[in-house]
């Protein structure tokens, strides 16, 4: 089970395999493995190819309990690393509580690394409630995934269970963070065209947030 990994040129490796003694082994992120649940069926995500969910290391046939996370964490110098993404091969968020306490687990242990969570702003729909001041002192970035300029593109890419609704829902997440995260960025790929990059970025005006236009993998 792969609970921490990093990347490097495109390459998800386990961290356990990674020699930290050298000095390559240096500023590398950890990205961290929690679930495989997601409310989302995006058109893109490796998920929906059952072949190549399976075939994909980070696929978990059990979720990893906080213990074995924390277990995985006290085996490394957390000053080594630039940065603690949970991310991973599903939505981080759906579990909320379990994240919150390996966060703070973290913070105690080594509150200068900051901790990212790369999320498709859903959150507040899955849980139900406001969940941005859980967030508060614990995370220091939120990376949504903006996907689309507008509500209709967004639900047809994203295929979420909450219906179209969803895209403001998601906006609304962006907004509430900015009251609690230091940072918050929204996210699309490059391959999208520049007319929907410029409405994207339009859409982030107004929100307030950044936009990052990523590679797409
Ligand atoms: S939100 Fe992410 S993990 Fe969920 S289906 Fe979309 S791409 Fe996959």
């Amino acid at each position: 089970m792969v609970i921490l990994y990093t990347y490097n040129n495109g390459v998800y490796i386990n961290l356990k395999d990674v020699d930290m003694t050298t000095k390559e082994s240096g500023h590398r992120n950890i990205y961290v493995n929690l679930t495989n649940q997601c409310p989302c069926s995006c058109t893109f995500c490796l998920r929906n190819t059952k072949e190549m969910a399976q075939s994909n290391s980070l696929w978990l046939d059990r979720e990893p309990t906080i213990q074995e996370v924390i277990g995985e964490f006290e085996k490394y110098d957390l000053s080594k690393f630039d940065e603690i993404i949970f991310c991973g091969f599903g939505e981080p968020l759906t579990r909320l509580d379990d994240l919150l306490e390996v966060a703070k687990y973290l913070k105690d242990r080594s509150g200068n690394t900051p901790i990212r969570v790369n999320t498709n702003g859903l959150a507040d729909l899955m849980h139900k409630k406001k969940i941005a001041p859980l967030l508060k002192d614990l995370i220091n970035t939120v990376s949504i995934s903006l996907n689309a300029s507008n509500a209709e593109e967004y639900f047809r890419l994203t295929r979420n269970k909450f219906g179209i609704e969803s895209y403001d829902a998601m906006l609304k997440f962006a907004v509430s963070c900015k009251e609690y995260v230091t940072n918050v960025v929204m996210t699309v790929v490059d391959c999208i065209g520049q007319e929907e990059i410029d409405a994207c970025q339009d859409v982030c005006d107004t929100v307030g947030v950044p936009l990052r236009v990523r590679p797409f993998e």
